[in-house]
């Protein structure tokens, strides 16, 4: 167990939403230097799309509150913003719903553009990954190519991107890649039907092996 540092995830009162309760000793808000905090605010105030996204995000929370579903908040999200084009990054595994997702947008006036994940067609082996690490052992199997996909996107001056179900860490390279700014519709958990919270909500009973996880083999 490492140490812990007090942060957010310690709080009780969470006072920073209504400041109607006093906060921790350790309260980040507390502590956030007044200058940065007042940049922010100046930053947000103007038409760029930091302060558009902001103000675009807020909006719809406080007036789709508990009303529109997460695919309903993407396709007005990308409307407030201003977007025109919005690019779809989507798993191989998950390209029905993408393509479901697609004519969502349209049936909505947005203009789309989908990459699967394994444009590009590099064999696993290509970066080093052993065959016997592939899920079908001996088989020519393509690498997920996020970095490709944001370029391909890039390259079609998409406005927003999508994710659609892109693995753990090929979605960091993704948002790490793509110039637009990214929003995430699905995120992949092949175990829980994609719905990777339902694991948090059992840590006190079938997944309570979370918190006492195993030694993984590859640590040193
Ligand atoms: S900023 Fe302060 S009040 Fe808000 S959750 Fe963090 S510690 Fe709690």
């Amino acid at each position: 167990m490492s140490e812990i540092i007090e942060s957010c995830s310690e709080c009780g009162p969470l006072s920073c939403y209504r400041k109607d309760k006093t906060p921790p000793s350790f309260c980040l808000t507390e502590a956030a230097d007044q200058q940065v905090v007042a940049e922010i605010v100046e930053h947000l105030q103007g038409d760029n799309l930091d302060a558009r996204m902001a103000r675009a995000a807020a909006e719809i929370e406080g007036m789709y509150y508990c009303k529109a579903t997460r695919v309903e908040e993407t396709v007005l999200f990308a409307k407030r913003i201003g977007a025109k084009r919005v690019g779809v990054a989507t798993c191989r595994g998950l390209v029905q719903e993408a393509r479901t997702f697609v004519k969502v947008l349209r049936a909505n006036g947005l203009e789309a553009f989908t990459v699967v994940c394994k444009i590009g067609s590099v064999d696993k082996s290509e970066i080093g990954i052993a065959d016997d690490v592939k899920i079908e052992k001996g088989s020519y199997e393509a690498m997920c190519n996020p970095v490709l996909q944001a370029k391909t996107l890039n390259a079609q001056k998409t406005d927003l991107n999508v994710l659609v179900g892109l693995c753990v860490g090929h979605d960091s390279l993704f948002i790490k890649n793509s110039e637009a700014p990214v929003t995430t519709l699905v995120v992949k958990d092949r175990v829980l039907g994609h719905n990777p919270v339902a694991a948090l909500y059992e840590t006190h009973s079938y997944y309570r092996r979370l918190l006492t996880p195993p030694k993984d083999p590859e640590e040193k």
